[in-house]
């Protein structure tokens, strides 16, 4: 993938999450309590089994990550 800031190619990674997916909340929505992300995004593999991962491409340069929300492969 093409790096749409500087137009190199980006690193295919993953990023990976500890036990429970990472969850993506739009900037004007807060936490319940301090802990619930309710109507979050989350980033997550497939099965409840694996380490939960998202499929992301990194640019050294500019040091951004796309993340494909849908693709855990
Ligand atoms: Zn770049």
């Amino acid at each position: 993938m093409e790096c749409p800031y500087c137009k190199k190619e980006m690193i295919k990674g993953y990023l990976y999450g500890e036990r429970h997916a990472l969850k993506w909340l739009p900037a004007d929505k807060k936490l319940y309590a301090g802990i619930y992300a309710f109507g979050a995004i989350s980033l997550k593999s497939d099965s409840f089994w694996a380490r939960q991962r998202v499929k992301s491409f990194r640019c050294s340069d500019c040091n951004k990550l796309i993340i494909d929300i849908n693709d855990t492969k």
